[in-house]
């Protein structure tokens, strides 16, 4: 998607609302973190949050990061624990990410987890950051906001290099304090230390009064959209159908008769905005099989087809 103009957006009241807008609006914003500028958009606006994916040019759906105001906003969607109240009474608001059990009722995009049960969930210390939340008053997703590859952002120039055409606007914050991304923790079962970063292990053990475990796998840390523990249809999928089996449910691209279609006008940002929460409608139906029609493999459609071969592919039964 090609945005003509970025905006830069003052550290002011003023920049705030015009952000706060543009979120609004389905827009890109980046801000300044403590950690790095993130890229944000409304994460309850499914083809905002694709529209993440498109502007960072990654290969495949990593679950991003939502951003919060408060404490009370971050309890509405996921399942809080004696660990989280301890983490986050010590920690927040600062660069610490904490994973845990997403609340069914929450309306994030899937798109933002990439289909996991789980949401990271951080409250950044960022005045300007803060600023911008408390003006667009909802949950912001925001990966680092840079192109996939490349390093993240401290500054908003560097932003305006790798994003100019891309997003709306970014609020220039000045230079980012920390410059290494927030430490992330899973709180799904004990606590384990999913990506070291701003705050350190040895902070987390003397708040947690234990030692913290540490997650070795490097896959698991950089992609956990990739672990085959990741959600996959309990249907099989057949891939590329030009033409639909009798009892199969259909998932159209294009001008195709369907029983849901991730884009008729075969725009990969819309696909991409559609495609977890429709496996997940057509998996309901419990059908043996989803077949789905070709996806252009450029732009959005290469991250949109390494999630479907990994939804077709051979399941470990976790026998
Ligand atoms: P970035 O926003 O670029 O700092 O990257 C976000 C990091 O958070 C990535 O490494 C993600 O894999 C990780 N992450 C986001 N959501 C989850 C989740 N639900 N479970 C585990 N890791 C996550
Ligand atoms: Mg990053």
């Amino acid at each position: 998607m090609n945005v003509s103009s970025l905006q830069i957006l003052p550290d002011a009241a003023q920049g705030y609302d015009q952000a706060a807008t543009v979120l609004r609006d389905g827009g890109l914003v980046a801000f300044p973190t403590e950690t790095v500028y993130g890229l944000g958009a409304d994460a309850c606006n499914d083809h905002a949050v694709a529209r993440i994916y498109d502007a960072k040019g990654r290969p495949s759906f990593n679950p991003l990061i939502v951003h919060f105001a408060n404490l009370d906003a971050v309890k509405q969607h996921v399942k809080w624990t004696a660990e989280a109240d301890l983490l986050s009474q010590t920690f927040w608001p600062g660069p610490l990410t904490l994973v845990l059990p997403k609340k069914p009722t929450s309306p994030i995009s899937r798109l933002v987890t990439a289909g996991l049960e789980t949401l990271a969930v951080r409250m950044p210390a960022h005045p300007t950051a803060r600023s911008l939340f408390t003006a667009f008053g909802g949950p912001i997703a925001a990966p680092s906001a840079n192109r996939s590859g490349q390093i993240s952002p401290t500054l908003a120039s560097h932003v305006i290099q790798g994003m100019e055409g891309r997003i709306e606007a970014v609020l220039d914050g000045g230079p980012c304090a920390v410059g290494v991304e927030s430490t992330i923790v899973g709180l799904t079962d004990k606590p384990v230390l999913l990506r070291p970063g701003g705050i350190t292990e040895e902070q987390l053990r003397d708040c947690l009064g234990r030692p913290i475990a540490i997650r070795k796998n490097a896959e698991a840390i950089s992609a956990p959209g990739q672990l085959s523990s990741h959600y996959a249809p309990t249907a099989a999928v057949r891939l590329n159908a030009t033409e639909w089996n009798a009892g199969e449910m259909r998932l159209g691209f294009g001008d195709v008769a369907c029983d849901l279609n991730l884009s008729p006008q075969e725009d990969l940002v819309e696909a991409a905005s559609h495609l977890f929460d429709y496996l997940h409608r057509l998996d309901s139906k419990g059908h043996p099989v989803i077949a789905v029609s070709p996806i252009p493999h450029h732009g959005l459609g290469v991250a949109i087809n390494d999630r479907l071969s990994r939804a077709a592919a051979p399941r470990d039964t976790g026998s």
